[in-house]
């Protein structure tokens, strides 16, 4: 499982990074551990608290997560990615903190109206997709979507081109929906193109609803009863 943003250093006091709160992964691994399962959350920069009894390993920036999830991945059933990593990075980190003067004596230098500091970016490695293309027979994928428009395509395209088992797109910029909110609305679509609208709920809530499509995907999975923790195995009297 994967959690929280990334952080890209410009420089020790500066970083680019985006609103996740890491909440819908955490979640996750709740629910998933509530069902009997042994959970790695690879977590970006939160202020949330780790599930009880969760194996967690922190990472900051992209190349920390995709070093942690490679390491990670040959040894389990099902990876959540629910990650908002960072696509770009500053292509040189200053040892030392850039000063707001040397870059505006910079900037004023220049005649005419552009005036714009350039901050030169380097693409990260895309995880889900090395993982996709590293994937064993058996192993689930999951992978998350968060977009400001045309859900069902951009969602479908991610599924086929990363190679994965099943997408959760949530749409962001509306409020109650995807990040920073409290409560979240989702698409999701499995790799037999099956849809599923889960409608305004709790992350909490929406972490069991996402668990219950995933489980009949996982080798042997036959759904939530018997995997509940509590519940007696299948046969038992
Ligand atoms: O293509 P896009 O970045 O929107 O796909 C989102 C999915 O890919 C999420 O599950 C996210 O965790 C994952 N991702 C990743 N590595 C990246 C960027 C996104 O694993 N560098």
């Amino acid at each position: 499982m994967t959690a929280g943003p990334t952080r890209e250093a410009l420089d020790p006091a500066r970083f680019l990074s985006n609103p996740s709160t890491g909440r819908m992964g955490y979640a996750l691994a709740a629910e998933a551990l509530a069902r009997g399962a042994e959970v790695t959350l690879l977590s970006g920069p939160t202020h949330l608290s780790p599930p009880p009894g969760v194996n967690l390993v922190r990472v900051t920036t992209a190349d920390e997560m995709f070093r942690a999830a490679l390491n990670q991945a040959p040894g389990v059933d099902l990876v959540l990615k629910a990650a908002a990593v960072a696509d770009y990075r500053p292509e040189e980190r200053a040892r030392r903190k850039i000063k707001k003067e040397t870059l505006r004596r910079a900037a004023l230098k220049r005649r005419g109206p552009d005036r714009a500091i350039l901050l030169r970016l380097q693409p990260t490695p895309d995880i889900l997709e090395e993982l996709g293309r590293r994937k064993k027979p058996g192993q689930v994928l999951v992978g998350f979507a968060a977009e400001t428009g045309d859900l069902e395509t951009n969602a479908l395209g991610k599924l086929r081109r990363k190679n994965l088992d099943l997408i959760v797109a949530n749409r962001i910029g509306r409020e109650g929906e995807g990040f920073e909110a409290d409560t979240n609305r989702a698409l999701v679509i499995d790799r037999d193109g099956r849809r599923s609208d889960l409608p305004i709920m709790t992350k909490e809530a929406m972490a069991g609803r996402i668990l219950d499509l995933v489980e009949p995907l996982l080798a042997g999975g036959t759904g939530r009863a018997r995997r509940r923790a509590g519940a007696p195995e299948e046969g038992a009297s």
